[in-house]
């Protein structure tokens, strides 16, 4: 019988640590033409490790590293958390920072003193305080090797650059392949630039769509799922708006107990093949109902 069937796909999924919530999220997963993915944390393991430091200005790397680290103390996002553990590790004491505001996709802003700094991308410190085009260019060239880069500055005067580098996860390409020969298309939505997404898709053979702010994700994601079955992987800890706004929202990982009160979905170990699994499982599953 069909709520037999229903049940016997929604423990089975549980098993394998594959969460949907109810009949209606199997129905839906089942018709998924299109999987788009955030990039940190999810296509890649969301723990960036400093690669570059480039001081300028006459400023020591330690110094520049004081300066980052006091205006992303109070950040959780994973850049921060990498410029943090650099300092850490390099024995630098962040700078005490005051007001410290985060500028939605596109970095942090604080008072150190009685100055205003900011680490973002170099496009926006571009616009706000100008950075030479050599600077910009060197951000250029290490962000086509993969890494993302952020440019620190102090009201208008560039402090320097550091890069970052975020391992895609093993198992990423051969699930965007697994996902392909099913018939499935697959599109990175990410706020990083699109040097830096570029050269992660091409590695891993998935569309991309770069320096996406928040609301332009969500316009995507609406657009794709007008469009027929659109389906949302997210590590679910700033992703909750887009996996409520596709068609089936999957929370993955280490942010899914917040994330599954607004996604439709779960996928409980950091497996992107898990993505073509879950697919999978609902597919059979409408299929021995019909
Ligand atoms: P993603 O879509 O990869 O999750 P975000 O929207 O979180 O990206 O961020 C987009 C871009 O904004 C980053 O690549 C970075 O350039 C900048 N940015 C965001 N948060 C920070 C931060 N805390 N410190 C520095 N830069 C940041
Ligand atoms: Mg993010």
């Amino acid at each position: 019988s069909v709520p037999a069937s229903i049940a016997s796909a929604l423990s089975s999924g549980a098993r394998r640590g594959l969460l949907m919530k109810g009949g209606a999220v199997i129905e839906t997963a089942a018709k998924v033409t299109h999987v788009l993915f955030d990039k940190t944390g999810t296509l890649t393991h969301g723990q960036p490790v400093v690669t570059d430091i480039l001081a300028v200005a006459g400023l020591s790397e330690a110094e520049l590293l004081a300066v980052a680290g006091g205006v992303e103390a109070g950040s959780g996002h994973p850049l921060a958390q990498a410029i943090l553990r650099k300092a850490e590790a390099a024995g630098v004491t962040p700078l005490p920072a005051r007001e410290a505001r985060v500028i939605l996709g596109k970095g942090v802003e604080a008072m150190l003193g009685d100055r205003r700094a900011w680490v973002s991308s170099p496009r926006h410190a571009a616009e706000v305080a100008g950075i030479d085009a050599a600077t910009l260019g060197i951000a250029a060239g290490l962000e086509a090797e993969g890494k993302t880069v952020v440019a620190v500055f102090r009201e208008n005067q560039p402090l320097g650059l550091i890069a970052m580098r975020d391992e895609a996860r093993a198992d990423a390409a051969d699930a965007i392949r697994q996902l392909g020969a099913m018939g499935i298309g697959a599109t990175i939505l990410t706020g990083d630039n699109p040097r830096t997404a570029a050269a992660i898709a091409d590695g891993l053979g998935i569309a991309y769509r770069a320096e996406m702010m928040p609301e332009d994700k969500l316009r995507i994601i609406r657009e794709m799922a007008a469009e027929g079955g659109a389906m949302m992987i997210g590590d679910g800890i700033n992703d909750a708006p887009a996996l409520k706004q596709a068609g089936v929202g999957v929370a993955m990982g280490s942010g899914t107990d917040v994330a599954l009160e607004t996604a439709d979905a779960a996928i409980l170990r950091d497996r992107v093949a898990d993505v073509p699994a879950l697919i999978r499982l609902a597919r059979a599953t409408m299929q021995n109902i019909r």
